[in-house]
């Protein structure tokens, strides 16, 4: 039976946190900028010394690859990100990439073989800050390229994306080059919950049934602009007030109607923006998700018809334009069932969820089954400095992953 080294696994995360540590005790480790190929490089020695082989595709995905006793299956895939957001946390990423590699070496010193190879992975930009989109890594992996047009992007400090990546893969000298999107048996990913859900029922294990889809849209609303003392009511054609009274009717209407919906605005502006001036614009952007597509497409010609109508009674016009449609994901029921075992024969309390952000695993399901094993975070905080996880809970979402990693790769007698 596996057992993890639980001091071992919160000391490496302490170490890695020093990369890019913040003042405020967070982290700053951008994709591809110096901090990340720190990290890279550190989890690579970690390797060598270790005895395991060290590799990486041309999007600078880090694999590190125990073999099994049959090297031609294909492996089984454990991992997460290494990068992070500008003032981020210790735990996103690190703590399911440290998770995976402490898998690694305890089937190492367990002296266990597996029947399948066990590769763990450290994706590329999965933060999406310092370059967008988020997702780079896994996207190129499962679609088998890179888009073109990502060579030609620039970071948020203005450094070109092609050339950062170059100097990324570079600065690992020796790690063999292997191609995007190899043959993966599965993929599963440990990751901080980023809610409150776990820490408010006291349970340390989520088993993640899929990711909620995601759509943003551009609202605009256009009426007359025109005198804000002269123009009485019946004159008027205020987009800002059809803006406003359609939204309050979507707050009242979406979420208390449908606990799985969310429903945000971020962002609103009107023009001309003069204080005594009706404006002749008003914009705004939603957000909505929802884990079932059709409600999805729902929401969104409710959020069309709330502001339509309201817009109509100022005779106003209104146009709404798509900006970004990410379709939910559901993981293969079998892997979950497999994690709910693992966490059950570990002897740790599992309830199944949803995931609300998205994740590398989203990526890597379009072309193997893939799951995550959610772990609690203080306050539900996180893409903040003060994210913390509990070390008992990092050693629970580790052991979760380490019996689920022998269920898969296959236990072999020697
Ligand atoms: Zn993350």
């Amino acid at each position: 039976m596996i057992e993890i080294d639980g001091n071992r696994l919160n000391g490496r995360v302490e170490a890695f946190a020093v990369i890019g540590a913040t003042q405020k005790g967070g982290v700053n480790r951008q994709a591809l900028a110096e901090g990340d190929r720190r990290a890279r490089q550190l989890l690579a020695d970690l390797a060598r010394a270790r005895g395991f082989s060290v590799s990486q595709d041309p999007m600078a995905n880090l694999f590190i690859r125990r073999e099994g006793r049959d090297d031609s299956l294909a492996p089984l895939l454990i991992g997460s990100h290494l990068d992070s957001q500008p003032a981020g946390g210790r735990f996103d990423g690190a703590l399911g990439t440290l998770s995976a590699f402490e898998v690694l070496e305890s089937l190492e010193d367990a002296g266990i073989e597996t029947e399948r190879p066990v590769v763990v992975v450290a994706w590329t930009n999965e933060e999406g800050c310092r370059f967008a989109p988020g997702c780079m890594g896994s996207m190129a992996f499962s679609a088998g390229e890179i888009p073109s047009e990502w060579h030609r992007k620039l970071a948020t400090d203005g450094a070109p994306f092609a050339g950062e990546l170059t100097a990324t893969i570079e600065s690992l000298p020796g790690a063999q080059m292997v191609p995007l999107g190899f043959p993966v048996h599965a993929y599963l990913e440990v990751h901080i919950e980023q809610g409150p859900s776990l820490e408010a029922n006291d349970i340390p294990i989520g088993v993640v049934g899929g990711i909620q889809g995601t759509r943003w849209l551009d609202v605009t609303v256009r009426g007359q602009t025109a005198h804000a003392g002269t123009t009485g009511l019946a004159y008027r054609r205020d987009p800002l007030r059809a803006l406003t009274a359609g939204l309050a009717n979507l707050y009242e209407a979406i979420m208390p109607a449908d606990a799985d919906a969310r429903f945000t605005i971020g962002r609103i502006s009107v023009e001309p923006g003069s204080v005594n001036a009706i404006p002749e614009e008003a914009r705004c952007t939603v957000d909505i998700r929802h884990p079932d597509p059709d409600r999805l497409d729902e929401l969104e010609k409710q959020v069309a018809s709330a502001i339509e109508k309201e817009a109509g009674q100022q005779r106003c016009s209104v146009s709404i334009a798509r900006s970004f449609d990410m379709p939910p994901c559901t993981f293969p029921p079998e892997l979950q069932d497999t994690i709910e075992r693992a966490a059950a024969n570990a002897g740790f309390k599992s309830t199944r969820m949803l995931s609300g952000a998205f994740h590398d695993a989203l990526f890597v399901n379009r072309v193997a089954p893939a799951s995550m094993i959610f772990v609690p975070c203080r306050d539900g905080l996180s893409h903040n400095e003060a994210e913390f996880v509990e070390p008992r809970h990092a050693v629970a979402g580790c052991q979760v992953l380490a019996r689920a990693t022998v269920s898969l790769a296959g236990e072999t007698r020697r």
